[in-house]
């Protein structure tokens, strides 16, 4: 064994499966499967310190590399019994490129090296067969030139597909060894056209070629991006492979393919792939030809005329379905294998973890336990919470015909139909007249929340991942297809245009926020559940976890679903939205827009009793469960009346005019309402909002005790900076809850708590946590305020931050843990020196995050709270990372 390079072949190898870092995936594999005395064509793998090397030693070697690689050539030509450069019996390579994780942007890989004008003579006589030794030859030199010498393949294409023409020959399996040696004095031609020199004949040479066109494109800029936006380090570099050839293009009893030891769509355990007879490489994939099926039982599945490998090369065949068992067994996962079958022989050329659906990921990781394979952890370990967001919300009937208008990005999942409205007024209204609604914008912004919150989804035709449409449909659950370019929208002739197709104001459409479709009509949903194998693998994941995990929920639907999908308990119910109600709006604004206090206690009076059954409401549903409650937090002009009829309907309220009303709503304009006021602010400048919204909560809980249930109240006080704002709100409720519990003479157990999201209440938590009984990290504010960046107004700046790889991922999505993390780790700190039992959990849009929930498990936390239909993805991360690291999917 040597520094830089691992041999392997002939049931032995220098590294194996646990060498991942330092041979790739492909590598460490290779060597893995020899070991296992699987059929592995020999080769050696320079390992990826050798691509740092070559990085950082402006495109040199280390010492010795060259004679490390000669004798592993030379190992190669023994066991092969062939030579590298033999006139007579040529010993063929492919190099192949392999990083520890798999990487578009790399190079591809490169077959039949080795051959020149006199090798593939050589070639032809040693195999009795010139055309397959020419087709070889051609193949290399398209590659080659291609991929190391960088002349276009579309090139050689062209001089392929004029000389079909000529010919009249419809597939490339029909032309002859005369044919392809026409064809490659034609490439021949091509390659000096374009470099002013010919195709390189010297084996060696060729080889250093293509070693060194793999390692320089991991510096390539494409690759550079890719790294920077997926989080790979620099440092992991590239291992390059350099494997004997075998031959799929000999005949018709050889063959290439690809193997999935069980069904990627649906994870049934069955074996499962297609292969190409006399063909090479990458043809299965290209799609020049239609590949077969493996199996007579797919075939017929399939309905296809072509026989299946079962049929075609059955010694092949018994002999592919015992190694797919062997290599299943061994790494207790699907695996995705490629092979080659070279006159009835089978070689197996790589194998590694294979994708599949979610469906297929939960069924094989649940089947694999019962198959004794792999234990509870394992499974749990397994599934990528994200990959369950697919799931979790209604989804399009697939049996349902589909009529689709456009195409954008697919923002928020779920689907969703409803009557088409182009602003926030008329979704309300329509709305309110019982219809449901799909909200069509150019794009959002806050003055469209009121209509976002009532419609069944959203369309915007402008704006990315992060615009505002996509955030707030994300936090609300709500499906969103945003930047549907594809589209025209008109809003003030009430029109959306897909080509010369136009959809008017209450014509329905229906959209997959999943797919990123907008289609017209009403396409029938249907209802996610957790059933078979999911409910079965999230018993085992409530097993495995320690951190709690909420909901984020006002409306009983919502709480109803956050119980369906497993939360235990409510960690934010954002009481203004409560207020969207077209019933209840005019009191809201009443309210809001009241001169005196008098005036502001009638309104708050009128509301009470809303708010009472709201809460009632929630209680009843979550039946014992912790229920936080978030006092009005909002800006206030977020309720503001817009329209004409609406300053009347307000000013009649009120007994005054609608100018005046006019006049009012000018003076609550703030120039930066993030920062204005609001929050616990209000609760500061009118005490009586929080005063009723008390009452309101300790009522409910009194009603609902003396139904029978149990209740358990958490009121939380949002955007707390000083201790002092705390503690007079916090004395406020405790008064109030005093007087209803003496009214009633109900004891209702609660607590009262405060949110955590301005840096300066994280600096001061020892001070806060001496008289909040809990903490909640508000992390989208703390996110804004950390950074000092709107989430609203981002969207025009952070996709170039994201491309620079300046903030490679959104903090809005993911938290970032350094800075907002840091703040939170200093937050729970010094509450918790205080009150070593303080219950600290966090609700922001961060709590349905997987990498995010990793953190807030490190840092301590008791619970995290996200939306209803991410409780199942929150559930999964928990227990993940109560396990430690998850698995590194396999390249
Ligand atoms: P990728 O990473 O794109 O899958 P690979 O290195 O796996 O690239 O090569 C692609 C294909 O080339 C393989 O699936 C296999 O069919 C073929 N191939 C690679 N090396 C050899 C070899 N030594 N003999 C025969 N075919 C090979
Ligand atoms: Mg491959
Ligand atoms: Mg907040």
């Amino acid at each position: 064994m040597s520094d830089w390079v691992y041999n392997f072949g002939d049931g032995a190898a220098d590294g194996g499966v646990e060498m991942r870092a330092l041979l790739g995936g492909k590598g460490a594999n290779l060597a893995e499967m020899c070991k296992l005395g699987l059929p592995v064509p020999p080769g050696f793998t320079l390992t990826t310190e050798v691509c740092t090397h070559f990085a950082k030693h402006g495109k040199g070697y280390p010492d010795g590399l060259e004679a490390e690689v000669a004798r592993a050539l030379k190992r190669i030509e023994e066991i092969m019994e062939t030579r590298f450069g033999d006139p007579e019996r040529p010993l063929l390579v492919s190099v192949r490129s392999g990083g520890r994780a798999s990487m578009p942007g790399m190079m591809d890989t490169v077959l039949n090296l080795g051959l020149n004008d006199e090798t593939v003579e050589g070639l032809a006589r040693g195999s009795g067969d010139a055309r397959f030794a020419t087709d070889s030859y051609r193949r290399f030199v398209q590659m080659y030139a291609d991929v190391v010498l960088g002349v276009d393949h579309g090139h050689f294409e062209d001089r392929l597909q004029w000389h079909k023409e000529d010919k009249g020959y419809a597939l490339d399996t029909e032309l002859g060894a005369d044919d392809w040696r026409i064809l490659l004095a034609a490439y021949e031609g091509v390659i000096r056209e374009h470099l002013g020199r010919d195709f390189p004949q010297d084996p060696n040479e060729q080889l250093w070629g293509a070693i060194g066109a793999v390692f320089g494109s991991w510096m390539n800029p494409r690759a550079i991006t890719y790294r920077k936006l997926h989080g790979i380090p620099e440092d992991w570099g590239t291992a390059v492979t350099v494997q004997a050839m075998v031959f799929g293009n000999m005949g018709p009893e050889s063959a290439t393919g690809v193997c999935f030891t069980r069904n990627p769509a649906t994870g049934e355990s069955k074996m499962y792939g297609e292969f190409l007879v006399n063909a090479q490489g990458e043809d299965v994939v290209a799609g020049i030809r239609t590949p077969q099926s493996l199996t007579i039982a797919e075939r017929e599945a399939s309905g296809t005329k072509l026989p299946s490998m079962e049929e075609v090369i059955p010694e092949a065949f018994v002999e592919l379905a015992k190694v797919q068992g062997t290599l299943e067994n061994h790494y207790r996962d699907m695996q995705d294998v490629e092979f080659t079958i070279e006159r009835t022989r089978l070689w197996i050329l790589q194998t590694r973890g294979g994708k599949r659906t979610t469906n297929a990921a939960l069924k094989i990781a649940v089947d694999m336990v019962a198959e004794g394979l792999i234990d509870e952890r394992e499974a749990v370990r397994r599934i990528d919470p994200a990959q369950l967001d697919q799931l979790l919300h209604p989804m399009l009937d697939p049996e349902a015909d589909r009529d689709i208008l456009g195409h954008g990005l697919p923002a928020s999942p779920g689907a969703a139909s409803g009557k088409v409205v182009f602003n926030t007024e008329d979704a309300e209204a329509w709305v309110a007249r019982g219809e449901r609604v799909i909200l069509v914008r150019e794009e959002t912004s806050p003055e469209d929340i009121g209509g976002m919150y009532v419609a069944e989804g959203i369309v915007t035709v402008r704006g990315g991942m992060t615009s505002h449409a996509a955030v707030v449909a994300r936090g609300m659950g709500k499906p969103c297809v945003a930047g549907a370019s594809e589209l025209g929208v008109d809003t003030k002739a009430k029109t959306l245009t897909a080509g010369d197709r136009v959809v008017r104001e209450g014509d329905r459409i229906t959209i997959d926020g999943a797919a990123g479709a907008v289609m017209l009509g009403a396409v029938p949903t249907i209802r996610p559940e957790v059933t078979g194998d999911f409910a079965k693998l999230m018993a085992w994941v409530d097993e495995i976890r320690t951190l709690g995990v909420r909901a984020n929920a006002e409306t009983p639907e919502d709480a109803l679903t956050a119980l369906e999908f497993g939360a235990e308990g409510i960690g934010l119910s954002r009481t203004e939205h409560m207020f969207f109600d077209p019933e209840r709006i005019v009191h809201m604004r009443e309210m809001i827009l009241a001169d005196t206090e008098a005036e502001r206690r009638g309104a708050l009076g009128k509301l009470l009793p809303y708010q009472r059954q709201d809460f009632a409401a929630l209680f009843e549903i979550m039946d014992g469960l912790p229920v936080t409650i978030r006092l009005l937090d909002p800006p206030l002009h977020e309720f503001l009346p817009h329209t004409a009829d609406e300053m009347v309907e307000v000013a009649t309220a009120l007994g005054t005019t609608a100018d005046e009303v006019r006049l009012r709503a000018l003076r609550l304009r703030e120039a930066n309402p993030m920062l204005g006021h609001r929050g616990c602010r209000l609760g500061i400048t009118y005490p009586e909002i929080y005063e009723v919204q008390a009452r309101a909560i300790f009522e409910a809980a009194a009603a609902v005790v003396a139904k029978g249930q149990k209740v358990v109240p958490e009121v939380m006080i949002p955007l707390v900076s000083v201790t002092a704002e705390y503690t007079i709100l916090a004395e406020l409720v405790d008064t109030v809850a005093a007087e209803v519990m003496k009214e009633t003479a109900t004891e209702i157990p609660y607590l009262v708590g405060t949110m955590i999201e301005l840096p300066r209440a994280c600096l001061l938590a020892g001070e806060i946590a001496k008289s909040a009984q809990f903490f909640s990290f508000g992390t989208n504010d703390l996110t804004q305020t950390a950074y000092g960046l709107s989430r609203d107004d981002s969207g025009s700046f952070l996709a170039a931050y994201h491309d620079k790889g300046i903030i490679p991922i959104d903090p809005f999505v993911s938290i970032d843990v350094e800075g907002v993390g840091e703040l939170v780790r200093l937050g729970v700190k010094r509450g918790r020196a205080v009150r070593p039992d303080l219950k600290i959990g966090i609700c922001g849009e961060h709590g349905g995050d997987p990498a995010s929930v990793r953190f807030f498990q490190d840092a301590g936390l008791d619970y995290v709270s996200c939306s209803p239909f991410r409780v199942p993805i929150a559930r999964i991360a928990a227990a993940q990372a109560a396990l430690g690291e998850a698995v590194e999917i396999d390249a």
